[in-house]
């Protein structure tokens, strides 16, 4: 035990002294350019990091002919040139069971600048690293090197390997996860140190997209009655979604989402519709995303939305000559779900307990991630821990505390320590 509370009060040292370190590693991340389909940047600076660290450094871009096949799971991609993902291992003594840290390289648009207080390529002020991907993700990235070389500083060689990857296009649906899981990375578990605001996340919901036409019959305006409005077809089915909303709610349930009110948003997303202010519509498309939860599949989650769509379409004496047409298309995400009864979900329970004294909050996630990726086609049990809280993401000014960043720093240093075994 003497020996326990050395080590990690020797890691929590080496985290401290290390902050100004930390800090800069993270302000030279965020101000290398990161935009999903143009990660190049970010990933050669990952390179460079992990290449000075002495670790096994590779990098590559996943391409189209390997993605073949699985563009229903990633989405569609606009390119896959110059895309490159980094893997860098720190081999261990051996003996130990291994572990992969994974967090994205990429992030999404700034946006419109003017509604940034803070400089979206980086500031540091009031004790916070501000700008575009410091909260999601690069802050996760940062934990990871730090903890590193939190180890290093401390002369810890670890008897399990350590495989750090910065991945590509998780903002689009995984394609860099997807290709490190294809291209054999394995460990006995993954974590991705996504911004969870130091909570244990071991399950994230499902989400689909889908296009739905409804097809009306054109007519001139001053003959309205004449014609069948596309749109006014769609808005009791629109109605409808927002009830089967609420009673999927209701009637599902999974321990570690009942906290959210919506756990599951179904979002009409993009609704297009007529051309002419004086024709009568006869056509609607609207694009609309659904969430699932752990425990539904994908498929029974598809066929209640269909279900319900026709069966309210059903009501209607034109749509039921005419039905709604619906498409599934683009990324078509599956949830993951990891039993907190894992041993890894338990080890960074302990973990997250012995740096900060307290046993950290455990939920799950109303938005798919990169995890799914590493559980469905890896078989690795697949957690989210990290520093920053997800409403900052995304956000005009998204920011993240660098204490907290310290903070997830130490208990991955930790983490390692437990899980790896220290040689
Ligand atoms: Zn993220």
């Amino acid at each position: 035990m003497a020996v326990e509370m050395d080590l990690t009060g020797a890691i929590g040292a080496a985290v401290d002294r290390n902050r100004d370190a930390t800090t800069h590693l993270l302000l030279d991340l965020v101000a290398a350019p990161s935009l999903t389909g143009r990660e190049a940047p970010t990933a050669l600076l990952m390179k460079r990091e992990c290449e000075r660290r002495g670790l096994a450094t590779k990098s590559w871009s996943a391409t189209a002919k390997e993605m073949a096949g699985y563009e229903m799971h990633v989405g569609e991609q606009a390119r896959y040139r110059n895309r490159p993902n980094v893997a860098a291992v720190r081999k261990g003594a051996g003996g130990g069971r291994s572990l992969i840290l994974n967090g994205h390289m990429d992030t999404v648009p700034v946006g419109d600048p003017a509604l940034w207080s803070r400089d979206p390529s980086g500031e540091i002020a009031g004790g916070r690293i501000y700008g575009r991907g410091s909260c999601d993700m690069k802050g996760g990235l940062t934990t990871i090197l730090a903890a590193l070389d939190a180890l290093d500083a401390c002369g810890i060689t670890l008897r399990g390997d350590v495989t750090v990857l910065a991945t590509v296009g998780e903002e689009d649906g995984g394609l860099g996860a997807l290709s490190s899981v294809l291209r054999g990375y394995r460990a006995d578990a993954v974590v991705t140190t996504e911004p969870t605001n130091l909570r244990l996340i071991p399950a994230h919901v499902g989400s689909l997209v889908f296009r739905l036409t409804i097809t009306g019959r054109n007519a001139h305006a001053a003959m309205r009655d004449a014609g069948v409005s596309a749109f006014e077809k769609f808005v009791p089915i629109f109605h409808d979604l927002q009830a089967f909303e609420r009673e999927r709610n209701e009637t599902q349930h999974h321990p570690l989402f009942d906290q959210y009110p919506n756990k599951m948003p179904i979002n009409v997303g993009v609704v297009h519709t007529g051309e002419w202010a004086s024709t009568v519509p006869d056509r609607l498309v609207a694009e609309i995303r659904t969430g699932f939860l752990p425990g539904e599949t994908m498929e029974q989650a598809q066929q209640a939305v269909i279900d319900r769509i026709m069966a309210q379409a059903n009501q209607d004496p034109w749509l039921r000559e005419h039905p709604p047409a619906i498409e599934w298309f683009g990324g078509q995400f599956e949830s993951a779900d990891t039993p907190v009864a894992e041993p890894i979900c338990q080890a960074i329970i302990a973990a997250h307990e012995t740096i900060t004294g307290q046993r950290p909050d455990i939920a799950g996630m109303t938005g798919g991630a990169d995890m799914r990726l590493f559980q469905r086609f890896g078989g690795m049990p697949s957690v989210m821990y990290g520093a920053g809280d997800a409403i900052e993401a995304h956000a005009p000014d998204e920011s993240i505390a660098i204490d907290d960043l310290l903070t997830a720093t130490k208990t991955v240093a930790q983490l390692l320590c437990d899980w790896c075994g220290v040689a």
